[in-house]
Parts: C-alpha cells; structure tokens; sequence
C-alpha cells in the first residue's frame, strides 16, 4: 500500500491507499505519480494534484470535447493544449474531424500514459490525424498561423507551467487561432475551494472574447462537487443552447457516450445563482 495525498486547500487533503504506486518520479516539468486504486482504477496525479482517474475521466474528457463541438455543428480542425493523457484527443478522434494538432509541454507525461494508463488515449496517439507536439502551447499559439475550429484548454490548474495559459496574452493569441465561428474552451478547477479560477479566468475572457461563460459537470474525483468548465468564442453564445440542432447533429454521428447527451449539454449550462454571480464578479488580476 502507497498513500497518495492531495491538499484541496488548507486543512483539506484527499487521501488514497493506492494497492500500487506504479509510478513515481519528476520530469523536467513537475511530479508525476501514477497509481491503482480497486474504486478509482488508474490515477494521474502532477504535482500532487489528481488529474484523472480511470473511475469517472469519462465524464471531464466528454463534457469538455463534445459540448463545443456539438454546439459548433461542423468542426474539421481541432487544437488542445495540454491533455498530456490522451483523453481529449481520443474523444476528439471519434468525430469525422480531419486534423487535431496537441501541444503537450511534458513528452514524459504522454509517454507515462500511453504506458501506464492507455485506456485514456485508447489509441489516439497513433492515429494519423493526430499532430502531437511536445511544447509550450503559449508559445504555440503565438507563432502558428494555423486557424481552428475548437481549441480546447486541457490544462493543469493555474500555477506551474499552466498559469501562462489563463492570461490574456494567451487568451488573445487563441482567439487569432480561431477560425470564424471557432470555440474556446478551458477548465476552470472546483468553484467550492478555487472560486478565484473561474473569477479569473472570466476577468481575463471578458478582456478578449465578446461571448463567454460557463458550464458545469460532476466529476466525483475532483473532491468539492462540480467542476467549472470555461467557454469563449467571438460569435457563439453557448448558453443559447438549441437542443433540438444539438440533438440533430448527436444523432447524426451516433457515437455512444457514458456522461455526455444533449440534455446533459442543455443541463450544464443552468447557472446556480452563486455560480452566475462568480462569473460576473471581476477577478483580481
Ligand atoms: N485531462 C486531465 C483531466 O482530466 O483534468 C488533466 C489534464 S492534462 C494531464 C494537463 C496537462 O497540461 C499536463 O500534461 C501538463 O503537462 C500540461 N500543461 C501544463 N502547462 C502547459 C503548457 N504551458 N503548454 C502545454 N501543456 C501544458
């Protein structure tokens, strides 16, 4: 038995007897711990933060892909930054999308999963409309000229090698990423204990994108209940959700889903009122 024990804020930890430690060491970016667990199957921490878990990565990895590209309608062209497990990428792959570019800043940590957790990737490293790219997707965004239906922010929260990609720098270099229609989406921790992620993270999209928001989605592993989960997009309004056109185009493909549907897409975006109010509040910059 390893115990593995995360700090969800002062005098909160989250503690598992891992059956076995499968893994752990540094890469040149940060900790990384992977371990089994009987209830949780296979987990992902980064520095001490758990980052997925084999339990309920389902719920994460749908809700983050297939939300803005059943809300786009027509996505060809895909760009996730981070996902270094695989996760977005093999939901991504599941629609007819003719190329999706990932840029990963740790190469260990996609290597750590295809060998330790490969029903996360479940294959999408090898498929060939996969671009993968071991880099700083900050500084990806700011030298590509490459245009983007979705691009999806599948990041470690905001400290480390992740901060740079909740600030407006980033931010605005992604908006020149989008192509016309384009949607962004980003994760944005658990409001309960990290109010000030969504706080900024809305400050800093209210500065670069005329439409932005939130969803929502319970993912049990991230102790502290729902998980915000970030959208932004020039001429989108994703909160308009039209459940009929989102039935019509999930039907089209007919892929099948453990969480998503799209009256779980419609569901996501009812704004608690304590929610609503941390979005419109102005983070400290
Ligand atoms: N998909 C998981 C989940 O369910 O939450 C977690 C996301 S994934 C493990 C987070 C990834 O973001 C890590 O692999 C980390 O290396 C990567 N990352 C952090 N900062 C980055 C940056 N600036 N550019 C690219 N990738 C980054």
């Amino acid at each position: 038995m390893a115990a593995f024990t995360e700090t969800i804020c002062p005098g909160v930890t989250f503690t598992v007897e891992a059956d076995h430690m499968l893994y752990a060491g540094r890469t040149d970016f940060q900790t990384v711990h992977v371990f089994e667990h009987n209830t949780l199957g296979r987990v992902l921490a980064l520095d001490n933060v758990v980052q997925t878990t084999e339990l309920d990565e389902f719920v994460y990895h749908e809700m983050l892909t297939h939300t803005p590209v059943f809300a786009h309608g027509s996505v060809r062209t895909a760009l996730i930054i981070g996902g270094g497990d695989g996760g977005i990428a093999r939901e991504l792959l599941r629609h007819p999308v003719d190329r999706v570019v990932m840029v990963e800043i740790d190469g260990e940590v996609v290597s750590l999963c295809r060998k330790h957790l490969p029903s996360l990737s479940n294959g999408a490293f090898d498929d060939p409309r996969l671009d993968l790219i071991i880099g700083d997707g900050a500084k990806f965004v700011e030298n590509s000229d490459e245009t983007f239906d979705v691009v999806i922010i599948d990041s470690t929260d905001p400290i480390g090698p992740g901060k740079v990609l909740f600030e407006t720098p980033f931010l605005t270099a992604c908006r020149e990423r989008l192509s016309p229609g384009g949607i962004l989406v980003n994760q944005n921790g658990t409001p309960a204990f990290m109010p000030w992620a969504m706080k900024q993270s809305a400050s800093h999209f209210a500065r670069v994108f005329p439409q932005y928001g939130f969803f929502y989605a319970p993912v049990p592993t991230y102790v502290s209940g729902v998980m915000a989960l970030g959208w932004a997009s020039e001429d989108h309004n994703l909160a308009n959700v039209n459940l009929d056109a989102i039935t019509t185009r999930f039907e089209g493909v007919g892929l099948s889903m453990q969480w998503y549907s799209p009256e779980v897409h419609a569901g996501a975006f009812a704004q608690p009122p304590v929610l609503a109010s941390l979005a419109r509040s102005v983070a400290p910059t």
